[in-house]
């Protein structure tokens, strides 16, 4: 049995958070009670054919630890089914692993898929168990989760909780829960998924969810998600509606740097809020629209970028003072005037014309 654990601190780059560190518990001896006492319980395992003329084996495993003899041996796909008993003897002195190796070496001209019977049961099966754990803050709000692998997986099981902002704690065996796997997933490849995932209001669960995998057909109930805001499901979620309040009108922009730009002008109500709200948040927008771009930044070209239309905000005294256009294009001048400092945007004057 061997026991290391390494520091992630330093490799987190997400978070600062006070422990980060993984763990690993190898070579531990992995046999269950009944096969001690009673021995193992060899059935035909493997795969395919697929389809008709594909790859198949078969080889020995028991049933109720998942241990292999070794070697495993290679079955007829033809007189062999998966799940099946293995009734023929197990050879206690069969050819070890390295004898088939060395005996496949020496004679290339053997095809691999000549049928071999098993070799003897591993004296001292082992297994490993590793984990991580996290204190401290991460992404995601609670997360219970239980992933059982496909027979062929490297992990047998993988736990895993978190509970955000206090911590993340994950466990995974190779080898141990064998018996669970064969029970749950005794073919085929997907990992199964088992969980709850809060984040936000979204409550995600999955409940036998195939693992990176995702299919219209399959059951509703595999996973899913809800969506636990009461107040989004009775009167819709918050979003913007406009209005046509006046315009088109047609202005003149100024800029502090000296150039000019015609544009046409739209008042619009905005409308912020639930559908069926009573009480939205209403206020009023310019969208606008230059009759050429009008430069706030120099591009890789040579030439400049600019903007031809976008919107901005009036106060609601412009609109009923009527002063709507003069309150859009002197908004839309500070506007492009931000922008061009953000940029660190000079306008030539030579330039003057570039842009048509
Ligand atoms: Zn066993």
């Amino acid at each position: 049995m061997r026991w290391h654990t390494t520091n992630y601190k330093h490799h987190d780059h997400e978070t600062g958070v006070p422990v980060n560190r993984g763990w690993w518990l190898d070579d531990l001896p992995r046999l269950i009670l009944a096969c001690r006492l009673f021995g193992h319980r060899p059935v035909v395992d493997g795969y395919g054919p697929h389809k008709r003329g594909l790859d198949a084996r078969r080889w020995v495993v028991c049933d109720r630890c998942g241990v292999r003899p070794d070697p495993h041996g290679n079955l007829d796909p033809d007189e062999w089914a998966i799940g099946e008993p293995y009734t023929e003897p197990i050879w206690k002195d069969g050819p070890s692993a390295r004898f088939v190796t060395s005996f496949r070496k020496a004679m290339p001209q053997v095809p691999h898929h000549v049928p071999s019977p098993p070799g003897a049961w591993p004296a001292r099966p082992t297994g490993s168990i590793s984990g991580q754990m996290i204190l401290g803050r991460h992404h995601g709000l609670l997360h219970i989760g239980l992933d059982i692998g496909a027979a062929g997986d490297e992990d047998t099981l993988a736990f895993r909780i978190s509970i955000n902002p206090l911590f993340w704690f994950s466990v995974q065996t190779e080898g141990f829960g064998q018996w669970l796997q064969r029970r749950l997933i005794p073919t085929g490849y997907e990992t199964r998924q088992i969980g709850v995932l809060l984040d936000g209001w979204q409550l995600h669960w999955k409940l036998w969810a195939r693992q990176g995998h995702w299919s219209r057909d399959q059951p509703k109930w595999w996973e899913g998600s809800v969506n636990l805001d009461l107040a989004e499901r009775l009167f819709g979620p918050k979003r913007y509606a406009y209005t046509n309040a006046a315009g088109p009108e047609l202005a003149w922009v100024h800029l502090p740097e000296g150039d000019s730009y015609q544009v046409q002008l739209r008042l619009k109500r905005e409308r912020f809020g639930r559908p069926k709200s009573r009480r939205p948040a209403m206020s009023w927008s310019v969208e606008w629209e230059s009759d050429r771009p009008i430069p706030v930044r120099h591009r890789h070209d040579g030439k400049s970028g600019g903007i031809t239309s976008a919107a901005v905000a009036v106060a609601d005294d412009a609109v009923t003072n009527n002063l709507w256009v003069t309150a859009a294009c002197a908004q839309i001048s500070a506007t492009v005037a931000e922008q061009r400092t953000r940029y660190d945007y000079r306008p030539k004057a030579a330039e003057e014309g570039d842009n048509r």
